[in-house]
């Protein structure tokens, strides 16, 4: 299996690898259970061959302190199997003698912040629980010697590969996995959380919130009146996901003084998010925005990045760029408050700043990985006041026309640009941004929005200004 380089990415790949229907002839067969009965986890793990080493790929470190984040929170219940250290990786193996096909390993929910990965669990202040299901997932390795000679990043590595069914059950009742409540919740992919407790769910036929009920109110009332309506105006706006409904999980990991704090990741289909610390007990509209903002731009990658995503890392902008437009334009409409044009003007500044004589499309290799985001919307910016209509019937008209093979190429963008715009020099201009950028990119930005007829006026320094 070929882990590819972006993160959230890499999952939605490995999830395509593994759900299959029946099982590939000679890829081991792995079927995890993990349960809940009380305070007391237990996965058990069943394999469908022997060997002598069970490898985790999600063996992080923590952020804080660096240590094996299963260290202190995994226990092995079955005699003669231990849970050892190997180079970057915790592994299973046999203490003498053949590894059994069957695994006992109690656990404590393990809440911390990792090194590049998902935190393997959030837990609610009501008791529920999500756990990151990847931590669960293993595959065979020949020897612990083959295990320490892995790097510490898999992504574009052939590992060996596993298919691995993850089941879940509470018994104190059903487990929320992939936006559906089972008693016993299965799936092949592990790039989700599956869901514990009863905290009651914000549910509208286009989003499932889960928000701790000990979130300060204001974040409370904030996330309810403003996220059901955003995630609806998605769906109406750029169609209803096929596969599963939108699902967000905000945790409140209390009130430390000195602390303001906002985490989140974005999965398939799901946003996961923390707050934390006494200075988020008031309101400020700031925190509330940004909140908003956090939401609105992963949202949107459920769209643009998950149901099409880009063909090389050298396009981010079109998904990067065009979740910050969308998020711009959703928050605006969620919180009539919030003004479109700082983050717009934000966006426009940058890409004048990182197209100086070097193009967008390759910033990663000089780690200016903003340039995707600020000129990715500002060439949004271009599609939607050049085409007359909505930034996101631009992007819906994109993943129509892309859904089947689920990627969006660059030339596919400027292509439907030219066709919504009629005015091939709009596309002309974006293409030399995106390969070698100009010696003077506020006069150039200027003289595009000009003809794509985006009202603005320069500043001092002749740098376009959104009115
Ligand atoms: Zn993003």
């Amino acid at each position: 299996m070929l882990r590819p380089a972006v993160p959230w990415l890499a999952l939605l790949i490995c999830a395509a690898s593994q759900v299959t229907g029946a099982a590939t002839p000679d890829v081991p067969q792995v079927r995890v259970e993990v349960s809940r009965r009380g305070d007391d986890w237990l996965a058990t793990y069943t394999f469908d061959r022997v060997s002598p080493v069970w490898m985790f790929p999600h063996s992080a470190l923590t952020a804080e302190t660096p240590r094996p984040w299963r260290e202190g929170s995994w226990t092995i219940a079955t005699r003669g199997v231990r849970l050892q250290r190997h180079g970057s990786y915790d592994v299973l193996s046999a203490n003498f003698g053949r590894m059994p096909l069957q695994v006992e390993v109690h656990f404590k929910p393990v809440r911390d912040r990792l090194q590049a990965d998902y935190p393997p669990a959030l837990i609610f202040t009501d008791g529920s629980v999500a756990l990151h299901v990847a931590q669960f997932d293993c595959f065979p390795m020949p020897s612990a010697s083959a295990v320490r000679k892995l790097p510490s990043d898999l992504n574009n590595q052939f590992v060996p590969a596993a298919e691995v069914t993850f089941a879940f059950r509470d018994s104190a009742g059903p487990v929320l996995l992939e936006g559906r409540r089972a008693a016993v919740a299965e799936t092949r992919d592990s790039g989700t959380y599956a869901f514990f407790g009863a905290t009651r769910a914000l549910e509208t036929p286009d989003m499932i919130g889960i928000l701790d009920p000990q979130l300060p109110g204001w974040i409370q009332e904030s996330l309810t009146s403003a996220v059901p309506s955003l995630l609806g105006r998605y769906a109406q706006d750029l169609g209803r996901l096929k596969d599963l409904k939108p699902t967000l999980m905000v945790s409140w990991a209390g009130a430390a003084p000195g602390v303001v704090s906002r985490g989140g990741s974005v999965l398939r289909g799901l946003i996961v998010m923390t707050y934390a610390g006494a200075g988020m007990l008031e309101e400020s509209e700031e925190q509330r925005q940004q909140g908003l903002w956090f939401i609105a731009h992963e949202a949107a990658h459920f769209w643009l990045g998950q149901t099409v995503a880009y063909e090389y890392a050298r396009d981010a902008w079109i998904t990067e760029g065009g979740a910050d437009l969308l998020a711009i334009r959703a928050v605006a409409e969620a919180d009539p408050s919030y003004d479109p044009r700082g983050e717009l003007n934000r966006e426009i500044e940058d890409c004048i700043r990182l197209t100086k004589r070097r193009g967008v499309a390759s910033a990663r290799d000089r780690g200016e990985h903003r340039a995707y985001y600020a000129c990715g919307a500002v060439f949004g910016l271009v599609a939607e006041s050049g085409s007359g209509r909505s930034f996101s019937k631009f992007v819906r008209e994109l993943i129509d026309r892309n859904r089947a093979d689920g990627v969006v190429t660059r030339a596919e963008w400027l292509a439907a640009l030219d066709d919504a715009t009629r005015n091939p020099t709009l596309g002309r201009d974006i293409v030399r941004l995106l390969d070698k950028g100009v010696s003077d990119p506020a006069d150039f930005l200027a003289d595009l929005f000009t003809r794509a007829r985006i009202s603005f006026e320069t500043d001092a320094s002749g740098i376009p200004r959104l009115r």
